[in-house]
């Protein structure tokens, strides 16, 4: 950390630009007290790491282990935040909620909480510090080391713990310390638990305002409709996929399916399906079949799938992804971005504001060939119309 208290009780901070000199005469003369616990803090002016205060004993708040990324991090974000109209506050203690933010920014009425991580911490830790500073009001801006960006291919890899990063305005945002530079992993439309299609922009910290955080950057030319028809031809063609998910193959069975030959109407890219990790073609084959269920042309209401959906979700045979900073959308969004895709490709009627009905029978491939070739028909009518989930449609 960068700041403590000399003994009489005076704030030290290590950003207010002293010499090395300056702290070595410090270190052997003065000692130095941690804040909010009390405790003795030694100061450390290593060659390696920026200098920075470091406890004797344990802190009584949790802290991430202070890495070089993690010290460089945060005295840039915080020079970043300050330089500007804002107020920056670095390592600033919040007694109500018993929280210290990397940079407290407030402005006018509104305050952030600004966290750069560059280490995991338990899922359980990250809610409480969330809905610590939610229900403080204080709008908790979590960034994540861009060593967490993992790409494959035209892919990104993303575990549990950097999709806890996701955001209101679908993006996650990485910081590197190295090129000081933003990156924002958006239009995140994922494939699996932890694969996931998404668009990346990278922006330098000095061309970059606070602001500008909240703001979702534009989708970029097109690879959505290349991933996806080549994802979707491994999902049919790898046994891998039929081997790890038992209770898939079960179902599908029992309806007299080839796992592999699920309908082409199931593995559809939407807008809000990041709420799922059970891939795509798996939740949306569950409710094609609770729909086929219903005679052609009866209405049903799209409550009476969303139960089915719950029944199916209670049971851990659909997955929902945690997502703690995400307030203004909910899974259910992607059922009804599901029913609205399937009113494009003609399979559903729209009979009232929520309300539907059945015109024909879901297409199930008989062949492997047969299954590719509709794919990339079905794939096509829905990518074409891409503003359907990359524009807000509520
Ligand atoms: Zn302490």
């Amino acid at each position: 950390m960068f700041i403590a208290l000399f003994e009489n009780g005076e704030v030290c901070s290590l950003l207010d630009g002293w010499t090395v000199e300056q702290l070595q005469r410090w270190r052997e003369t003065k000692s130095f007290i941690c804040p909010v616990c009390f405790g003795r803090v030694q100061l450390k002016i290593g060659k390696k790491r920026m200098p920075h205060f470091a406890h004797e004993t344990r802190c009584v708040i949790e802290t991430e282990r202070e890495t070089t990324a993690h010290l460089q991090g945060k005295q840039q974000l915080y020079e970043w935040v300050k330089g500007g109209p804002l107020k920056a506050e670095v390592e600033k203690y919040l007694p109500h909620i018993q929280q210290r933010p990397d940079v407290f920014v407030s402005y006018k009425e509104k305050m952030y909480a600004l966290e750069y991580q560059c280490s995991l911490i338990p899922m359980s830790l990250f809610m409480k510090r969330t809905k610590a500073y939610m229900c403080a009001n204080i709008v908790p801006v979590w960034i994540l080391h861009r060593s967490y960006l993992q790409r494959r291919g035209l892919l990104f890899q993303l575990s549990s713990f950097s999709w806890l990063f996701f955001n209101d305005n679908g993006t996650i945002t990485f910081y590197c310390p190295i090129r000081k530079q933003f990156s924002f992993l958006h239009h995140l439309i994922p494939l699996s638990a932890t694969l996931a299609y998404g668009q990346w922009t990278t922006v330098p910290l000095h061309a970059m305002s606070f602001t500008f955080l909240h703001m979702t950057p534009q989708p970029q030319a097109d690879t959505l409709f290349y991933v996806w028809n080549m994802k979707k031809k491994q999902w049919r063609l790898s046994p891998l996929y039929y081997r790890t998910n038992r209770t898939f193959c079960h179902i599908v069975y029992n309806a007299h399916m080839m796992p592999s030959l699920f309908p082409h109407e199931a593995g559809i890219p939407l807008r809000h399906s990041y709420w799922f990790e059970t891939p795509p073609f798996i939740w949306q084959t569950y409710m094609l079949m609770e729909m086929m269920a219903v005679p052609l042309h009866v209405t049903f209401s799209f409550h009476q799938l969303y139960e089915q959906l719950q029944r199916f979700i209670r049971q851990n045979i659909v997955r929902v992804r945690q997502l703690p900073l995400v307030t203004t959308s909910h899974y259910s969004y992607a059922l009804m971005d599901y029913l609205h895709a399937l009113v494009s490709l003609r399979f559903l009627k729209k009979v009232g504001k929520s309300s539907f009905q059945r015109i024909r029978s879901w297409s199930l491939p008989s062949t492997i060939e047969e299954a590719m070739k509709g794919d990339e028909d079905v794939l096509r009518r829905i990518v074409s119309k891409k503003e359907d989930f990359f524009i807000k449609r509520e």
